[in-house]
């Protein structure tokens, strides 16, 4: 934001001086004509007040109309995604450099015209459109209106416009009038924090009764957790898995990751030590380990979220070190967070949606003028994933009005969208109720029979039920490898947890 600003201060050095010869430098550029528009047997002259007017006005339709496919386009909702989470927007596949350019882009385009149409209006194209002051002056209107709404912008210039001339012209108040409207500006936006139009939603929403349905919905929650959980106990066989990338074969011999030699260090801090793990296509592997013991640092390297200081990773035969986490997740690799990593803003449906649409669209397409819904075989994928992690009753609720339960499970339903073939899955149970554990036990059986999964965890008991090998991780390295039931009875692991106190 810094470069972007010093940057316009250049352009407007350049304006006032080097190229004042061309640009009129602080005079401006006098004597721009009137818009006249040949259609062959008529000229359309644009040079009252009321057909300006009505010139501007068109062009301003036809700018809202393309801002409002590109909002209802797939580019739009992965925009929105990135605003309110651009890390979980990576790690789910989007390049999120290559989108945040586009906006840039296309609000430079905007901009540029507009800029063309100010000079068409006033007959003259004025210096300070480059000055500093300006620039802050739209953001202070887009405040004022209401960011992240499409007629929010237009309804701020023209409050700030009409108080500027109301402080100037009609109550006289000379230079103290920034000073004012400063003021206001402030008041406006700490009072109304969504802006005017931002406000006025909210207030609709409350009038037509659609926020007090989501609220209700949201009381009545405690009966719909419980209500799934009981489904899911009676009912742990779940047909709606959201097929990995390539099936789950049938003997499960070929690796699907190794990793050789990994070591990250943090200054002198050693997280993890040499540790040599691979794992085959199918398997569902169980990590555990005493806290620190460098479970969670070691997931952040094979999901590629930091480099390995030595050491090497292939995941389904291709050396994947030192490649970014959008690329891995794009590979078919990818995992849950321990703190959950959500799109708090957009609505459960919508969360699922863009991760889906990572694995549908690839890293980055410019599609700005489809909507969402014609993406193929999205609407099944979003519906699978949702019905999967019971959450279609849920579906149009925003993400802050879940319980935390639910959180979690769309935690895993946002890595399971991606249609991982290899999936990571960092403490999935951590501060669950008893019966939310059980209920989430189930849910990852169901998800496993479809894939291949590595799941670290600090509860045993879940671990030892889900897992059909278990890595044991102590201070960095692997302690020990093997079945359940070769765990619970290794004197080495008794001793990393109970330190020498043996369990009878
Ligand atoms: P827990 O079970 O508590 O989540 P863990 O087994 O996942 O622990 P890690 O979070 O991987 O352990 O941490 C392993 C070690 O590395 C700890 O000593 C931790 O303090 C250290 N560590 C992790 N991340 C960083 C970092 N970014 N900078 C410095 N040290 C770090």
């Amino acid at each position: 934001a810094m470069i972007t600003v010093a940057i316009a201060e250049v352009f407007f050095f350049v304006e006032f001086n080097p190229l004042s010869a061309f640009t009129g430098g602080e005079n401006g550029l006098p004597g721009v004509p009137s818009p006249s528009i040949s259609l062959g047997f008529m000229t359309l002259k644009f040079n009252t007040d009321w057909s300006m007017y009505v010139f501007l006005a068109f062009w301003y339709f036809v700018g809202l109309v393309i801002a409002l496919r590109i909002v209802r386009s797939p580019v739009g909702a992965v925009l929105s995604a990135i605003r309110d989470n651009p890390l979980r927007a990576a790690a789910v596949g989007h390049n999120i450099q290559g989108y945040k350019l586009t906006a840039f882009v296309i609000a430079a385009v905007y901009a540029g015209f507009a800029g063309g149409l100010l000079g068409l209006m006033q007959g003259f194209m004025p210096p300070d459109a480059f000055m500093f002051d300006t620039s802050g002056q739209l953001i202070m209107q887009t405040a004022i209106g209401g960011a992240g709404t499409l007629f929010g912008p237009l309804v701020g210039a023209t409050v700030w416009l009409y108080l500027s001339d109301f402080f100037q012209t009609t109550l006289h108040l000379g230079a103290t009038w920034k000073l004012v409207l400063g003021i206001v500006f402030v008041l406006l936006v700490v009072f109304l924090r969504r802006g005017i139009v931002g406000g006025l939603v909210q207030l609709w929403q409350f009038a037509t009764g659609r926020g007090r349905t989501h609220r209700e919905a949201a009381a009545s929650d405690p009966h719909a957790v419980a209500a799934s959980a009981v489904a899911a106990a009676v009912e742990p066989v779940i047909e709606f898995v959201p097929s990995p990338r390539r099936p789950k074969p049938a003997n499960g011999g070929e690796l699907i990751l190794e990793a050789t030699g990994l070591t990250k260090r943090y200054g002198g801090i050693v997280a993890n030590n040499n540790i040599d793990f691979s794992v085959k296509r199918g398997e569902l592997r169980g990590i555990i380990g005493p806290n620190g013991a460098g479970k969670s640092t070691f997931f952040k390297m094979l999901t590629c979220e930091v480099h390995p200081t030595e050491g090497r990773i292939t995941f389904e035969g291709r050396d994947i070190t030192g490649f970014g986490v959008t690329q891995v997740c794009q590979f078919g690799l990818t995992k849950s967070y321990q703190v959950n990593q959500l799109f708090t803003r957009l609505t459960v449906r919508e969360n699922v949606t863009i991760a889906a649409l990572a694995e549908k669209r690839g890293p980055f397409r410019l599609d700005l003028f489809r909507s969402v819904g014609g993406v193929d075989g999205l609407t099944q994928r979003v519906e699978d994933t949702l019905k999967l992690v019971h959450l279609t009753e849920r579906a149009e609720l925003p993400v802050s009005e879940l319980a935390y339960g639910e959180k979690r499970r769309l935690e895993i339903g946002l890595a399971l969208a991606t249609a991982p073939s290899l999936l990571l899955l960092d403490e999935p149970l951590a501060g669950m109720s008893p019966r939310e554990r059980l209920e989430t036990v189930q849910l990852l059986k169901s998800i496993a029979r479809g894939r291949t999964m590595i799941v670290i965890d600090h509860d045993m008991d879940a671990i030892f039920e889900l897992a059909e090998k278990i890595t044991v991780l102590r201070e960095g390295s692997v302690l020990v490898e093997g079945t359940p039931e070769e765990i619970k009875a290794n004197a080495a692991v008794q001793e990393a947890y109970l330190g020498g106190v043996h369990a009878p």
